[in-house]
């Protein structure tokens, strides 16, 4: 029987981590002689928008084999192992999820939602008993939300490795010592097949976290050899507790897929809107640019924050006019600023002519003349020449910006956001293979 098992919000703020949870119930089931793994773990990460998602917004579904008169004994186990782990804490909701046999269209929809809007618990809920399946949930059961959602997203479109090392409880909280110079190799010699190891503007790296969770590292890519050879090439200055390989759809753009009329869009909405450039973009403090874009069903702001770096540049060399689509997360309007598209990314459709006006030339002496004053004409200052009758002109100015897609720096990527390195490298289709090597209690177990 095949049996689907999605959790989510299982991490509090004190420390945890969804896929930490994860990792140690892999380890706790694979030790069930009956049970057999289906799909590596999925981590699926969800609307980025959502005001009250823990961290990351992600969520994790286990795909297994067992045979049915094991169902009730698998089904204890994992409610009791997320129940002791969870002890009660109050800012946490967690939710679990197990469904029979294989993923309904309507699960896979409501996952499809799940992405891009806000779905409500009760829609939820109606749908796990259509399907037949259960869900456990604890304080405000929220959690149940993305635990379905994370079954649903079986990715079989585009989809990506990631492998995470945990910390030994010891260490959770105290900084993590990650050799850099490793880091920069590892990226030289599995580049292009991982991605986002590294901070090309500033050097930064950006696989170690740096809140207080088990996560010492985490290493993305195309696939589970390419992940497995990084975490062996990085070197780190304590115990690894435990590694896990997950299958995503992290750098995969999984939320940006939906396109929405200016009239449509909703708060919290991860939406794709194609239109003109309406207003001109214009710098706000805090360094942020906005502008604004109108597709004939109404006008909406668009903001790239300061975060978003050269980004920026990019928007500010807009002119009303220009043909754009954006991509990005809708914020709610707030007393004092209408509603947003945070952008993501943006892509550059057409550039309009950009004009300005400027003094006329002269007829004599092909010099720029000058102004005589308001309505007076212009006179040139070389050959004297003099026309009272002068008007300014258009003059067409060259643009600097190009058409193209542009997005922002890996250090201000979202989980989902695909790195420009990817386009042209999506996959689609997956087989359900069985997984070989998926996680270990020490890189000594590692097959390379
Ligand atoms: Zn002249």
């Amino acid at each position: 029987m095949k049996l689907h098992i999605g959790f989510d919000d299982t991490d509090s703020l004190k420390g945890g981590c969804t896929t930490y949870l994860a990792s140690c119930l892999i380890e706790l089931l694979y030790k069930l002689k009956f049970v057999r793994f289906l799909d590596y773990p999925n981590l699926v990460r969800l609307n980025p928008n959502i005001p009250w998602k823990t961290r990351g917004n992600g969520a994790v579904c286990l795909r297994l084999e067992i045979p049915e008169w094991a169902y009730l004994e698998v089904r204890e186990r994992v409610v009791g192992f997320v129940e002791r782990s969870f002890r009660g804490e109050a800012e946490t909701n967690p939710g679990i999820v197990f469904l029979k046999g294989d993923v309904s269209e309507q699960v896979k929809g409501f996952s499809f939602e799940a992405l891009w809007r806000v779905v409500s618990l009760s829609r939820a809920l109606r749908l796990i008993r259509v399907v037949g399946g259960e869900a456990y949930g604890f304080n405000n059961c929220r959690g149940i939300i993305g635990a379905l959602a994370a079954c649903g997203e079986t990715l079989e479109d585009d989809y990506t490795f990631e492998v995470i090392a945990y910390r030994t409880r010891r260490f959770w909280g105290k900084p993590r010592k990650i050799d850099p110079e490793s880091v920069l190799r590892m990226d030289r010699e599995t580049y292009p097949q991982t991605f986002n190891n590294l901070d090309p503007e500033t050097g930064r790296i950006l696989i170690m976290p740096r809140g207080p969770d088990p996560v010492l590292f985490g290493v993305r890519g195309e696939t589970v050899e390419a992940v497995l050879k990084a975490l062996k090439m990085v070197s780190v200055d304590e115990p690894i507790e435990r590694w896990t390989v997950f299958r995503t759809n992290h750098g995969t753009d999984n939320h940006l897929r939906c396109r929405c009329r200016v009239a449509e869009v909703k708060p919290h909405m991860a939406v794709v809107v194609e239109g003109w450039v309406s207003k001109p973009p214009k710098t706000i403090p805090g360094r942020h640019v906005i502008f604004s874009v109108s597709d004939g069903t109404g006008e909406i702001f668009c903001a790239a924050y300061e975060p978003t770096g050269e980004l920026r540049k990019v928007v500010k060399g807009l002119v009303v006019g220009d043909r754009v689509r954006v991509y990005g997360g809708l914020r709610k309007a707030k007393p004092r600023t209408p509603k947003t598209i945070n952008l993501e990314k943006i892509e550059v459709l057409e550039l309009t002519r950009k004009v300005e006006l400027k003094n006329p030339l002269c007829p004599r002496c092909g010099k720029r003349m000058v102004s005589m004053g308001k309505g007076k004409g212009f006179r040139c200052e070389k050959c004297g020449f003099r026309d009272s009758k002068a008007k300014k002109v258009e003059v067409e100015v060259p643009r600097s910006l190009k058409e193209g897609l542009y997005l922002p720096p890996p250090r201000s990527h979202r989980h989902l956001t695909k790195p420009i390195q990817r386009y042209g490298m999506e996959k689609h289709g997956w087989n359900f293979e069985e997984p070989k090597v998926f996680w270990g209690r020490s890189l000594a177990d590692l097959p390379f």
